[in-house]
């Protein structure tokens, strides 16, 4: 079995483990119906506007249909 001739460095074992704690959204997109930011090729979580037209009822309006059936 092949084994590595010398212990790595703490600075290269730091380097390699801070990899993977960088967690960002590179990519958020105005919509076009609010103008909030939302994922692209997602529905826009704040009016549920996607493709041109409505395909989700937003939240705010879902609770107030809730609180008209109660
Ligand atoms: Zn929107």
């Amino acid at each position: 079995m092949p084994n590595p001739k010398r212990k790595h460095t703490p600075q290269r074992r730091d380097k390699r483990r801070s990899q993977n704690w960088k967690l960002e959204v590179k990519s958020l997109s105005a919509c076009g119906q609010c103008g909030a930011l939302r994922l692209p090729h997602r529905v826009c979580p704040s009016c549920g506007f996607y493709n041109g037209k409505i395909e989700v009822a937003p939240k705010a309006a879902k609770t107030e249909e809730g609180k008209e059936k109660k």
